[in-house]
């Protein structure tokens, strides 16, 4: 390193934008680097432009906050050095390896801010790799970024506020829509308190599932997956789940699901930052402290990527892990007037979210053989299962190389948290001993012609 190295931020959502603002007003000019084309993260994602449509078409409830988002995005523009369509594949102490438009290259850092955000949780159902089947922010992306449904007959099964909101808005668009609870999320009395202190959050969830009753939408809870049929195209034509005890099938041409959200920490995780396992989200996360200081050197965390928490919070997490930096480089910084205490507020929140849409583990304890566990790599739970028995072995790094669960190209982005479930289901331990998946570069699927730099 030269010490003239820049300030990276990777992610270009509300946590990095907002931590790039804070940056921008010390005087300093950051990159910023994100594999999307256009600034706003998951809840901004943009469309092309040739596909307009008004912001309170794509974000509804959010459009104005869209709007905020966009003006700051714009007015910071100028001073930052902003790199889309630009992926960070590899991650070691002070350099980043990217590959930006098919080309591999490096950008150094002197301070690293991670806020990459989150992905779908998925849980496998035998029939999930049929064409037609899409996670529940697949069928979003398609929506929010290409104007087009993923079907007219679509089922959607899962758990989570995601789930609501992404059934109202293809009902909203002129689906025809089901949506399959795997819980009771209102059921608990318990719940409903803590839920209702999330103000205009919980209104937001009250209100789609009151329109979605109101326009005829089915919504059942207490719903399970059992299997998603196909045409003799081999496209996804049925959804059958049981309901107290009642199997039904229901015709449909598309399927989406989601059981929640999870963490990107990938990047984190390749630094050698530590992580601790989060019981209420059942996941494994990076550690920080209250101001987003990671435990590897110059790395701080913001946003979804260190705990998903929402937008609203991974913008304040951004300016908090911003305001660390420049104080650990001794630049003056703003005072947080209030934000810790509307972040704690948000996370009481997060908290009863949590607590009323857990994720079924019983789903995946419960997951049929014949389900495809690793699509990458066409392992099934029922491998995973005779691997685990036959070798005696339930730490999933060693499963892994016993049967290539994980070894695709999502390197068990999607399937490790599964697999692991299912180890500790089977052989009745705590989930933290079967420990996580190491993560590997590339981290994303990387063409070997681009690599090779001949492409
Ligand atoms: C699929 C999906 C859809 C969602 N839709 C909604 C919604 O409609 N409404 C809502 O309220 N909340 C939604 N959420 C939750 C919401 O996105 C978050 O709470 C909020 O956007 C988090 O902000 P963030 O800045 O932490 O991360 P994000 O907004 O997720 O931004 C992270 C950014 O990091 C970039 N990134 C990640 N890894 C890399 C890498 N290796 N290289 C380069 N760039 C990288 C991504 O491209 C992304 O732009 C959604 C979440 C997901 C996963």
């Amino acid at each position: 390193m030269t010490g003239q190295e820049p300030i990276v931020i990777v992610g270009a959502g509300p946590a990095g934008i907002a931590a790039a603002g804070v940056l921008v007003a010390a005087g300093l000019r950051p990159v910023v680097i994100d594999q999307a084309g256009t600034g706003g993260g998951q809840i901004f994602r943009r469309p092309e432009p040739q596909l307009s449509r008004t912001l309170e078409d794509l974000y509804g409830f959010d459009a104005r906050r869209a709007r905020r988002f966009r003006d700051d995005f714009h007015r910071l523009l100028p001073n930052i050095d902003y790199r889309p369509r630009t992926e960070v594949w590899d991650a070691k102490p002070g350099v980043l390896h990217l590959v930006d438009n098919g080309v591999v290259g490096i950008q150094r850092w002197s301070r690293l801010i991670l806020a990459t955000g989150a992905m779908d949780r998925v849980i496998p159902i035998p029939g999930w790799t049929a064409p037609g089947v899409y996670s529940l922010g697949g069928a979003q992306i398609a929506l929010k970024a290409e104007a087009s449904l993923i079907g007219r007959k679509v089922v959607f099964s899962g758990t989570g506020p995601l789930l609501y909101l992404v059934s109202y808005q293809y009902a909203k668009a002129g689906a025809e829509v089901v949506l399959l609870e795997a819980g009771r999320p209102f059921s608990d009395p318990g719940n409903l308190l803590p839920l209702a202190s999330g103000g205009l959050g919980f209104a937001k969830g009250v209100y789609y599932m009151a329109w979605l009753r109101a326009h005829g939408v089915r919504l059942l809870t207490d719903s399970s997956p059992i299997e998603i049929t196909h045409d003799r195209h081999g496209r996804a034509a049925g959804f059958v789940f049981r309901r107290r005890g009642v199997v039904t099938r229901l015709p449909c041409d598309a399927v989406a699901i989601g059981f929640g959200l999870q963490a990107e920490t990938q990047i984190a995780d390749l630094l050698g930052v530590a992580f601790h396992f989060a019981d209420l989200q059942r996941q494994w996360l990076p550690v920080a402290d209250a101001e987003g200081r990671a435990s590897a050197e110059g790395v701080y965390l913001a946003g979804d990527g260190l705990s998903v928490r929402g937008s609203e919070v991974a913008a304040l997490s951004g300016e908090a892990a911003a305001m660390a930096l420049l104080k650990d480089i001794g630049r003056p910084r703003p005072a947080m007037f209030g934000r810790h205490r509307v972040i704690r507020r948000a996370d009481r929140f997060r908290h009863a979210l949590d607590r009323a849409f857990p994720f079924p583990v019983t789903a995946v304890c419960d997951l049929d053989d014949r389900a495809v566990v690793c699509r990458c790599e066409g392992v099934t739970a029922g491998a995973i299962r005779a691997t685990a028995s036959s070798s005696g072995e339930t730490e999933i790094n060693r499963i892994k190389s016993f049967c290539r669960v994980g070894m695709g190209r999502c390197q068990g982005r999607l399937c490790g948290p599964v697999a692991a479930e299912l180890l500790a289901g089977m052989a009745s331990e705590n989930i933290q001993s079967v420990g996580r998946l190491r993560s590997q570069a590339p981290l994303k699927p990387l063409p070997l012609a681009t690599l090779a730099g001949t492409r």
